[in-house]
Formats: C-alpha cells, structure tokens, sequence
C-alpha cells in the first residue's frame, strides 16, 4: 500500500524556553515523512529553492522516502519563524514567508498517481486539492491544516475537506475552523464538512478523535524533557498514517491503535529541535514507548 504527501518542506527558525534553532530542517511535509518511513515508504510532493543543500534531500532519500515529487526550482525555500513560551501548546508565528509555494503547480510523476493513502499535510488547501485530483483512486484521504490557512483560504478549505476522511487538526485551530468554542461541537461540525472522522491534537495533553463508534481518547506520553515542540503535530500524523498503512486496515480499532502510534512518535519527536531526535531513533526504541503506552492506559486488568 502506497502513502503521497504534499505539504511544506521548510527551513524554521525556533526560539523555546530551553534553546534557539537557525534555519534548521522543518515544514509538514518533512517531518510527516521521516515519522511515516518508519513504517513504510513514502512518496514526497513540494517545493524548495536553490539555497536547499543536497544533503538534506540526502537524508530524506535515506529513510526510504521518494524525492521525485520534491521539485527545485529558483527561489528561496519556504521559511517558518516561531516562538514558544513555557506553555508548549501554543505556537507564536512570527513569520511566515512561502517563498517558492506562492507560484508551486505540481505535476505528479506517474508512479504518484496510483497511491492509496494520501496526507495532505499543512499547506494551501488550494494545493492540497490540486495534489488530490491527481491521484486517481486513492482508498483513504487524511488532512492537516493551521491557523494561517484557515484565516486566509477559508472557503477553500471547507471544499477541500469535502474530499477527506480524516482531519488531523490541533484543538485551537480546531475551535478557529468550526467557529466554535466547545471541542465537542466544534468537532461535530468539522464532520459536517465531509471527513468521517476527525482526530484532535492537544499537545500535552494527548489526542481526543470523533468519529462513527463515539469518541476515544489518549493521553500524550509524560515527558520530562520537552526542547522543541515543533512539527508535533506532522511527527503524529506520520506516526499515526505510517501505521496505518503499514496494517492495511482502517477499521475504527486499527484507528485506535494508530493514534496510540502517532503520539508514541510525537513524543520523540519533542525531546530534540528539529529533526534531530526521529534522525536518531531506532525501531526497537518505538516498541518500547509503545509498551510503555499500553501500561500508562491499561487499567482493566487491576482488581
Ligand atoms: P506543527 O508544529 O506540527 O504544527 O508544524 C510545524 C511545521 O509547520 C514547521 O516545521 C513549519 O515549517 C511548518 N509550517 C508553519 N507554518 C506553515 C504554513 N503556513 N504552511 C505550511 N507549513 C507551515
């Protein structure tokens, strides 16, 4: 089973409590894709410029990720700016500069079109539609967005989530789209739009997804040492999808156990800036904290 991905591949600027990151590797494309290829292979589609160094397509090729959809073109890659206080939850941007994604039409190589799961990671919801038509019949359609698409491209949002399963959306910007303050609502009507389901990311305190059975709820794994909590949200979607993918099964309880997987592959993901934690990570280390879940949430067994 075949997994494409069109988001942003970036270089961030990262100030937290605990450090200062200068143009490292970041964007949703670029973490969704190192956390998914844990699981299986994944096809790339975005845009960077000619200041992208070659070793980083290097390490993206490394983890069995494919590049041919990752164009270079002149220009200056996409660029993020942001801060966190020691309230990890929220991001402050400060600068957004889209660079090469302002003028970006995708041409999908052949191979890319046959794909059966599709993320469309954090991006212009104009893009990501662009991206989905060219698949031809693709089994299951997941979507990220954030704050500054949902208050600059609202309505093409809304119609791009008409062709979505799956939303992966954080809670604040969850509020933001369904102009809703309870997260219970704002969630129903997120699946007014179309998804069939919608997984809600709160950051420390885990993840909250609604869908046909009901809701189900998992807490995010009690850390204590959070540096950088950037590409959180990408890192869990590549977890969650990556594994999803790799079962073959999108039942309700394989859902479950995916979002269990992508907030085992989060919390690694927050423990170093950029992505120097998944860089390092080894399989039998995601077995573990998996484990280590199952023990944190499992209390039928207790008399
Ligand atoms: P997350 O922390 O998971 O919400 O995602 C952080 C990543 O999103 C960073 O690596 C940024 O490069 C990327 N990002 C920030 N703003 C945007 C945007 N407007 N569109 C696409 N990607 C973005």
């Amino acid at each position: 089973m075949s997994l494409l991905v069109v988001g942003s591949v970036a270089f961030d600027t990262v100030t937290t409590p605990f450090g200062h990151a200068d143009e490292v590797l970041g964007g949703s494309a670029t973490y969704f894709s190192v956390a998914a290829s844990y699981f299986t292979p994944v096809s790339l589609v975005a845009v960077v410029g000619e200041d992208f160094p070659a070793k980083h397509i290097e390490f993206l090729k490394s983890r069995n990720i494919s590049t041919e959809g990752l164009e270079t073109v002149s220009g200056k890659t996409f660029r993020w700016k942001g801060e966190y206080g020691f309230d990890l939850n929220q991001a402050k941007t400060l600068e957004t500069h889209l660079n090469v994604f302002q003028n970006f039409h995708p041409r999908l190589p052949e191979s890319y079109k046959e794909a059966e799961v599709v993320f469309l990671a954090n991006i212009d919801p104009e893009l990501q539609l662009d991206v989905l038509k060219q698949v031809k019949s693709p089994a299951l359609v997941v979507c990220d967005t954030m704050n500054y698409w949902i208050e600059g491209k609202y309505d093409a949002l809304v119609h791009t989530l008409k062709s979505v399963d799956i939303m992966v959306i954080n809670d604040g910007e969850a509020r933001e789209l369904a102009k809703e303050a309870n997260l219970v609502k704002a969630a129903q009507k997120i699946l007014s739009f179309g998804p069939r389901s919608v997984v809600i990311k709160r950051g420390e305190y885990g993840v909250i997804a609604f869908g046909r059975d009901g809701a189900f709820a998992a807490p995010a794994y009690p850390l204590e040492s959070v540096y950088d909590p950037t590409g959180a949200g990408d890192t869990f979607a590549g977890g969650f999808l990556g594994y999803l993918v790799s079962t073959r099964n999108f039942s309700d309880a394989s859902i479950r156990k995916a979002i269990i997987m992508g907030s085992v592959m989060a919390s690694f993901n927050v423990e170093a800036f950029s992505l120097n934690r998944l860089k390092s990570l080894e399989y039998s280390e995601i077995e573990g904290r998996f484990m280590e879940f199952r023990r944190l949430t499992h209390f039928e067994d207790l008399s």
